[in-house]
């Protein structure tokens, strides 16, 4: 059996297809697809490493599991296979030495847990443990179109995470109450080059459409750390999470952020759309943009374009620097919405996409739940909108943590849009608070860890 970490749940059985590195340890993305091609469906696939593009290119084969030796569970590479909900678990040292083409594979996406040629009687608990698995989705089924509600009548909102149409459309099916976080790096690269002011404006009236008036939060470019469009020709950096990325990009590249600022804001006319700004840091950014906002608004105006003044503009509280601050921020904003992914990241000063650090990506590390709750009492005293869109938004152990705290808002993959609704429905707000704070009182991640697993445990049982 080998460990890694949880990256999309279910339970996956299959035949191994095995992709090493190259000697280079560098695979391009026409040798991956060469390498996996002629793959069956119901295959697992193990490979050293993956790219998001590389597992988009995997959306056109049914494989039953993915095990990837590398990745960080927080990598863009692993929220892309979450999205496709494939049961998939990174951060396995050794896979592909240890498993070779042809065997026979179990994939734990509940556990984290790889088991290479299982014995019968491994397989016979894992195929009783993915009936139980699959007897669970069919409940939550149930919960897709119910409004949310804490057991105390309380009322939340699940919104979705999207990066593309499709991805809209299954956040309606799945009964997302909104977009609470539409990345654009997917639309803004799709092409080989920037869309257009007006195919923008398309994208985004299109999606505002689809969600009829539901709110839709869309998050300018955030390009840089892990996430590169090679056609923007970025200069390499040495520390590119440190780097050029995100609202540090687009105020350089006022001609990208322009287009970009003005087809939301056209598309503003005709749906409830949201800006979000990614990686503030601090108060003059925000100062910059509204001003660059405004700008763009009376030139808008003199063009004749409809569009919504009183749109939000808002801030991702990713770096540790926001939530410092986010009571200064808050000023300047009308909506926060807690990134997770980077702030686990920026905290602990471990990199998301390394996994000799992923011990450290823990959204219940202390000094996280501190930051969380700093930055949700300062959107409340200063009477703004508070979410939250990172993966801790759709862990079933840290969501009541979050409702505890007094955040009623969650942004998530459509996919866990039911498994929030209905953990939400199990807890009272009282019940809530009482968690978050006594989950405050506990110095050690593995600590609370534990506390919460037997809590969740207790209260399935
Ligand atoms: C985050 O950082 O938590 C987030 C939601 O954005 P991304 O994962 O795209 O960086
Ligand atoms: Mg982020």
């Amino acid at each position: 059996m080998l460990n890694g970490s949880e990256v999309s749940k279910g339970i996956g059985i299959g035949i191994a297809k095995v992709i090493s590195s190259p000697e280079s340890g560098v695979m391009s993305n026409d040798e991956f697809t060469a390498a996996i091609s002629g793959m069956k469906p119901g295959a697992v696939l193990v490979t050293s490493f993956l790219t998001p593009y590389m597992v988009g290119v995997l959306k056109d084969y049914s494989i039953a599991g993915l095990v990837c030796e590398t990745g960080g569970m927080a990598s863009h590479s692993a929220l892309a296979a979450k999205s496709m909900g494939i049961p998939t678990v990174y951060d396995v040292y050794g896979a592909t030495e240890e498993i070779h083409d042809g065997d026979t594979v179990i994939v734990d996406g509940i556990g984290g847990y790889v088991y290479e040629r299982p014995d019968p009687d491994i397989v016979a608990v894992y195929s009783d443990k993915r009936k139980k698995y699959l007897a669970d989705l069919e409940d939550l089924k149930s919960y897709r179109n119910l409004k949310t509600v804490m057991a105390d009548g309380t009322e939340a909102v699940i919104m979705c995470n999207a990066s593309d149409i499709l991805s809209v459309m299954h956040a309606i099916d799945e009964g997302g109450e909104g977009i609470g976080l539409f990345r654009t790096e997917n639309l803004l690269s799709g092409e080989g080059r920037i869309p257009d002011e007006e195919e923008q404006t398309r994208v985004y009236s299109r999606i505002a459409s689809a969600m009829k008036g539901k709110e839709v939060i869309v998050r300018t470019l955030d390009i840089g750390g892990d996430k590169s469009i090679p056609f923007l020709e970025l200069e390499k950096e040495d520390n590119p999470f440190l780097g050029y990325r995100g609202v540090r990009y687009s105020l350089g590249h006022r001609d990208v952020f322009t287009t970009q600022l003005r087809a939301i804001l056209r598309a503003s006319a005709g749906g409830n759309l949201s800006i979000m700004i990614p990686m503030v840091t601090c108060v003059e950014e925000m100062r910059n943009i509204k001003s660059l906002i405004h700008e763009i608004k009376t030139d808008l105006r003199d063009e004749g374009f409809d569009f919504n003044d009183d749109i939000k503009v808002g801030a991702t509280i990713e770096t540790p620097s926001a939530a410092i601050i986010a009571d200064m921020l808050a000023h300047e904003c009308d909506f926060f919405s807690i990134g997770t992914n980077d702030l686990v990241q920026y905290v602990m000063s471990a990199d998301r996409g390394n996994s000799r650090v992923a011990y450290l990506q823990s959204v219940t590390q202390p000094s996280i739940l501190r930051m969380i709750k700093q930055t949700i009492d300062a959107a409340r005293s200063a009477g703004i909108d508070i979410s939250i869109c990172g993966e801790a938004a759709s862990d079933p152990e840290v969501i009541p943590i979050i409702a505890g705290f007094g955040c009623r808002k969650f942004s998530v993959n459509p996919r866990s849009v039911s498994e929030v609704r209905r953990t939400l429905s199990e807890w009272t707000t009282a019940d809530a608070e009482k968690l978050a704070s006594d989950i405050l009182k506990i110095p050690v991640d593995q600590e609370i860890k534990e506390y919460l697993h037997k809590i969740y445990k207790d209260r399935k049982s």
